[in-house]
């Protein structure tokens, strides 16, 4: 090899020995004819110094520029009393250059490589080359390799086997629009991108193969709200002859394995606490709370519903409620203050904030209590444990609105507050989903999870007298506040699956088309099956610290599906179009 030890493994023991290093320079200065340079590899950084003497060598380093790769043979020694630099792993050593050699030269890079300073991201992508270089990013894409290295040695101990499924298939929905590959052979027709092995992976169970797991890549065509990729990549999962808790279990296991061992964050519990959607809805406005801070909302309706405070009184007596949450120490919160966080929860859908705030001294400012008896307002201030300090605010209106507009809310003020805790992970469950949810628009009911999910046992008749009440054998898993990981146990019976084809409005024969392969192997001997999904990319996201998940993948597109280093999606050649029988359509 080029290079007979890595730069950044160079220690005090190696003082003497003759090396070959071979990397990138990372900067370099010239002391007046002696060279310093810092000579980087993927394992770190040393110190290469070039003094008179080795005319040679000076020479040459007198000639590099940052980002040059280049070679040098020369010797480890200590560095001089009073240099030794504390904060690099070889600072202790520095190596002598008796010959460099310019492998490749290299023009001035876009941005500096050598930290972390913040570089327009158009900018980033379009040099993804350069930008894989930071230390940053070396940090999150080896940090994702260990997290994935350990998911599958992991896996295996357990009795999992890893198993590839096609990327050439048939539309597998997942709640997304498909990308479709036209077929040359056969004109006219198309495969569908996988938006998740879902049917594949339940066949595998139907193969006998019981316990199965893949790095799975996902292809889902959505508009590019936020933080989503268009292909992402699933830990995908599949077990036989298993009930909710197994799973569940097995991937709470496997998720606090990979936090011991890849990182050193604390876990805020363990057993990672379990919710209802009912209580997560209720309690914190969302299906993934987060769970690092308190603040919870609180209903109060049960204390004002006979006030004379029209609009907390009139929204009950149509259904809605009242909920509140306490917000610690912003008791002092100006008028001008109240009205920005009425804005949020009105950019949430709410009509409006009504607001107490409890001085140190005990006194009263608020938008509504001179509508209340004395003992209605103490009854609040206790329900929702207020201290002299808080500013306790509430929004009346339909369950649904009162609750994501608090829950809105509740995030923007522990970020204003400083109350989630970079450095912890809070993991939590949330179980008990509604099978269904109904589409007012289409009229008809949507899976909450995806059509294969079984009903609870116990609420299998619901599916012919109340659909809407019949919760779904779903669980999600969410950490701090995103959800990592959604599975169910499935639907293994014929009979049940084409229940479910009904109720979404699915067409008998469009079904017998689409699903007809997976109704069919129903009917073969299906063993009872559940799996779970937790996405890689936020998982890293997520442990390395990072704010999104561009920042965990080598390459990933931009928020309008792009890539703009490589110039993707392009034209095609019109001979390949011809072939593939495709004409354009201006
Ligand atoms: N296929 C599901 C998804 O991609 C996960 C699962 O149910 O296992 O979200």
């Amino acid at each position: 090899m080029l290079k007979s030890h890595n730069c950044g493994a160079l220690r005090r023991e190696h003082v003497g020995a003759e090396v070959r290093l071979a990397g990138w320079v990372n900067r370099w200065r010239d002391h007046g004819g002696v060279v310093f340079l810092d000579l980087r590899d993927r394992s770190g950084i040393v110190q290469v110094v070039a003094n008179p003497g080795e005319d040679a060598a000076l020479d040459a380093a007198q000639r590099v520029r940052n980002e040059y790769v280049i070679q040098v043979k020369g010797t480890v020694r200590l560095r001089p009393e009073g240099l030794v630099n504390p904060s690099i792993d070889t600072g202790e050593i520095e190596v002598v250059a008796h010959e460099l050699t310019v492998l490749n030269p290299a023009k001035t890079p876009p941005f500096y490589i050598y930290d972390d300073t913040p570089v327009d991201e158009s900018v980033r992508l379009k040099f993804r080359y350069l930008d894989l270089r930071r230390p940053r990013m070396q940090r999150n894409i080896i940090l994702r390799h260990r997290v994935v290295k350990h998911i599958r040695d992991f896996l295996d101990a357990q009795g999992f086997v890893e198993i590839e499924t096609p990327i050439l298939f048939k539309t597998t929905p997942e709640g997304a629009r498909d990308y479709l590959v036209p077929s040359r052979l056969h004109p006219g027709e198309f495969y569908a991108l996988p938006q998740s092995p879902q049917q594949l992976k339940q066949l595998l169970m139907v193969a006998g193969y019981e316990r199965y797991f893949q790095i799975a890549r996902c292809f889902r065509d959505e508009d590019q709200r936020g933080d989503r990729q268009p292909e992402f990549t699933q830990l995908d999962m599949e077990m036989s002859f298993v009930e909710r808790d197994d799973v569940i279990g097995l991937v709470e296991q496997l998720m606090t394995s990979i936090v011991m061992t890849c990182t050193d964050r604390p876990l805020l519990a363990q057993p990672f606490p379990r919710l209802s959607y009912h209580d997560a809805m209720a309690r914190y406005g969302t299906d993934r709370p987060d769970i690092r801070f308190g603040m919870e909302l609180v209903e109060v309706s049960d204390l004002v519903a006979d006030t004379r405070f029209a609009v907390f009184r009139d929204v009950i007596a149509v259904g809605g409620v009242v909920k509140g949450i306490r917000i610690p120490g912003c008791a002092g919160y100006s008028r001008r203050e109240v009205d920005e966080l009425t804005n949020l929860v009105r950019a949430s859908g709410a009509k409006g904030l009504a607001w107490l705030a409890l001085a140190q001294d005990g006194a009263i400012r608020s938008s509504f209590v001179k509508h209340l008896e004395e003992s209605t307002v103490a009854a609040i201030v206790d329900r929702l444990e207020g201290k002299p300090g808080d500013l306790l605010v509430f929004v009346a209106d339909h369950s649904r609105v009162a609750c994501s507009a608090l829950g809105d809310l509740r995030l923007v003020m522990a970020d204003r507050l400083s109350l989630r805790d970079p450095n912890v992970l809070a993991f939590c469950w949330i179980i008990d989903f509604p099978l269904f949810e109904w589409d007012e628009e289409e009229r008809r009911w949507d899976p909450s999870h995806h059509l294969f999910t079984a009903p609870m046992p116990e609420d299998v008749s619901l599916l012919d007298t109340d659909p809407g009440s019949a919760r779904g054998q779903q669980y999600d898993l969410v950490c701090n506040g995103y959800e990592v990981a959604g599975g169910s146990i499935r639907i293994h019976r014929r009979e049940t699956q084409e229940r479910v084809f009904g109720l979404i409005g699915l067409d008998p024969a469009v079904a017998q088309e689409r699903f007809g392969h997976m109704l069919e192997a129903f009917e073969y001997g299906t063993p009872p099956h559940g799996g779970i999904a937790p996405g890689i990319d936020r998982l890293v996201m997520l442990l390395a610290g990072e704010p999104n998940i561009r920042e965990v993948i080598a390459f990933p597109k931009t928020q309008q599906a792009a890539d703009i280093m490589a110039g993707a999606p392009s034209t095609a050649d019109p001979r390949q179009l011809a072939e593939l029988h495709i004409r354009i359509v201006k």
